[in-house]
């Protein structure tokens, strides 16, 4: 029998394995821009590699490099570490170990070639993505945070940004990096001559923004290196001061690590503090909101009464009624919390014309 570089193990059966699973897994993400002629030669390469290891995640490979979000169990950890050295281009590479993990990270192992590993929307030939800004550490990051007149810029997306940022960032409303590029350099207007801080979860979308705004003309670009992620790190072992509020948005199943006690987000269905992301239980709408303890129970995990009432049905009558029936989100594209965090501001308004 050949090999097989595709789950063959549906994911319901997959995710049940891993709650059941007592086998300790560490979560973690890498990314390296790295010229890389075949993708998908390297691809398979990859997955053979992960699949024989155990390594569960997903992973995107373009022609200008990789970029990983995995867990590995804790066994193999070093023989993960032989493998990935065995490339020249990994070696020396930071690992950002998550923090607050139970290793239930990921069910499966999905790695796909795409155009490019971060989509930036970026056709100018011109713009040369090695430009880069100066890389910091939690230490330098504090200290230049902390002068009057450096802005600090959020290049997450607004879902990102709502249960957590830094102090004073600038946190913008957008649901994609593509739009958010011309965005920010935008914003930033005229200050081409300030010191311009910037930040996103483990530092890949970084790479390609702090060139982006030296491209547009900005003189003192800087990044946090390694993202939120490896600034936790550093402040946890050098007992730095933290700056960051709340939680970081993860992309796995965790949807948020807690880094500090602050809750700065509301609950979209009541407008109480709270900062858990959940895609709504109905899986015809799965839309990705936030959600409060008692709003859980009272809506059973969904969106809104109607998803409640129709997650009720058996899964012949769902099938049948997803056919003419709407709901807030859709499974895929979570641009569509966007229209869902705007009616669920449009319905706190009354309570806050009370005060
Ligand atoms: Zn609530
Ligand atoms: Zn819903």
């Amino acid at each position: 029998m050949g090999q097989h570089l595709h789950n063959r193990v549906n994911r319901r059966e997959l995710k049940e394995r891993m709650r059941h699973s007592g086998e300790p897994r560490v979560t973690l993400s890498y990314y390296k821009y790295v010229q890389l002629p075949d993708p998908q030669q390297f691809r398979d390469e990859l997955y053979r590699i992960y699949a024989e290891l155990g390594v569960l995640g997903r992973i995107y490979v373009a022609s200008e490099g990789v970029n990983a979000q995995i867990s590995v169990p804790e066994s193999r950890f070093g023989d993960f570490k032989t493998a990935m050295d065995a490339f020249p281009f990994f070696r020396q590479m930071r690992l950002n170990i998550a923090v607050d993990d139970d290793g239930k990270s990921f069910f499966t192992l999905a790695i796909k070639v795409r155009d490019k590993i971060v989509a930036d929307g970026i056709d100018d030939p011109a713009f040369d993505p090695s430009q880069t800004g100066t890389h910091l550490d939690a230490e330098n990051w504090n200290r230049l945070s902390e002068e009057p007149d450096t802005v600090v810029v959020d290049m997450r997306n607004h879902y990102e940004s709502e249960v957590g940022h830094f102090e004073n960032a600038i946190t913008p409303d957008v649901a994609t990096f593509r739009e958010e590029l011309p965005l920010v350099a935008d914003m930033l207007g005229d200050r081409k001559d300030r010191k311009i801080l910037m930040y996103c979860t483990g530092g890949i979308r970084c790479e390609k923004a702090s060139a982006y705004l030296k491209y547009r003309g900005f003189k003192n670009v800087f990044q946090l290196e390694g993202g939120i992620i490896e600034y936790t790190r550093q402040v946890q072992d050098k007992g730095l001061k933290n700056r960051f509020l709340g939680k970081n948005f993860v992309f796995d199943e965790r949807l948020g690590e807690r880094i500090s006690g602050d809750v700065i987000a509301q609950c979209h269905q009541c407008g109480k503090p709270a900062d858990t992301h959940t895609n709504c239980a109905n899986n015809y709408c799965h839309i990705l909101f936030i959600q409060c303890d008692e709003c859980r129970e009272r809506y059973a995990g969904c969106c809104s009464d109607k998803c409640r009432d129709f997650s009720m049905l058996s899964a012949d009558e769902q099938k049948e009624r997803a056919k003419t029936e709407t709901f807030s989100g859709s499974r895929f594209g979570k641009g569509v919390y966007k229209a869902f965090r705007k009616s669920a501001q449009s319905l706190k308004s009354p309570g806050e014309a009370q005060k």
